[in-house]
């Protein structure tokens, strides 16, 4: 089964993220369970949390199809040890939100070297920084989304996201967010070879550990690094592309999770994705 959503707004407490799922037709949501653009945000209250609970559970919105998604201004590959420890600090308490709220799933972007440092120091920072919280919680898997590649991002290729993996302590607590968008302006050419690319994946990550999927048309060419998302069908990936994704059983039961710009589309985006899947 396909579980479809998108990132849907928290604001005014987390406890409205289930609802504006809902409004949506959505059997699948991602949202921040905090201000994305901030270091500190205020704890959530027990109140929050129990009504987060209670309105996931009203809409049949399952913990396994919610992907909460970190702060932007975390880097757990930071080539500098102050610019680490801060980013470790504020991804363990994006941890403990999950924990609070029961859910199972934190999505970040691996980070950037800043080219201070080589990609695999960096990617192994990025490990060694997911083992930290690793063996701070307990039942959230940290999923690293892979990147356009801009400027000095890491995960734009395949390669680096299992060297992560390869240095993660808890194996059965990692895996992998593919964005369609990132995956096509990193290189991937999912409009004419998708047999190709997702082969690549699973020769070079394995299926196994994705665990969510970020599905977004682009604004800008294959292989440009360039990170512009566009609404489906506005873009450079064709409509067949994602009817043939909806129809491939590699991409059941995980979270689809559209982060289109145009957010009045959403509702129409599921129906039609809905509407792709064969008998
Ligand atoms: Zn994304
Ligand atoms: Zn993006």
């Amino acid at each position: 089964m396909k579980f479809l959503g998108a990132h849907v707004s928290a604001s005014g407490g987390v406890e409205n993220a289930p609802l504006n799922a809902h409004e949506i037709g959505a059997n699948a949501f991602a949202l921040f369970t905090k201000n994305q653009r901030q270091w500190v945000s205020k704890p959530l209250t027990t109140e929050s949390i129990e009504l987060f609970k209670a309105n996931c559970a009203k809409y049949g919105l399952l913990p396994e199809y919610i992907l909460p998604h970190d702060s932007y201004l975390i880097n757990l590959g930071h080539p500098e040890e102050e610019g680490l420890a801060k980013s470790r600090a504020a991804f363990l308490d994006e941890m403990q939100r999950c924990e609070q709220l029961g859910l199972k799933l934190l999505n970040f972007h691996p980070g950037s070297h800043l080219n201070k440092i080589s990609i695999e120091d960096s990617l192994t920072r990025v490990a060694e920084s997911i083992n930290y919280v690793l063996n701070r919680t307990k039942g959230v898997t940290a999923v690293i989304e892979n990147t356009a590649g801009q400027g000095s991002n890491l995960g734009n290729e395949f390669w680096q996201l299992m060297y992560i993996i390869d240095r993660v302590e808890d194996k059965n607590r990692v895996g992998i967010c593919l964005d369609t968008c990132h995956t096509f302006t990193a290189g991937y050419d999912l409009k004419d070879s998708y047999d190709a690319v997702f082969n690549d994946f699973e020769q070079q990550v394995g299926f196994k550990y994705l665990r969510a999927i970020h599905l977004n048309d682009t604004k800008k060419e294959l292989g440009t690094k360039v990170d512009r998302h566009a609404n489906l069908g506005e873009g450079f990936l064709p409509l067949d592309f994602f009817k043939r994704l909806m129809n491939d059983p590699r991409f059941d039961n995980i979270p689809i999770v559209l982060e289109t710009p145009d957010e009045s589309k959403w509702k129409a985006e599921i129906e039609m994705l809905r509407s792709f899947i064969d008998g």
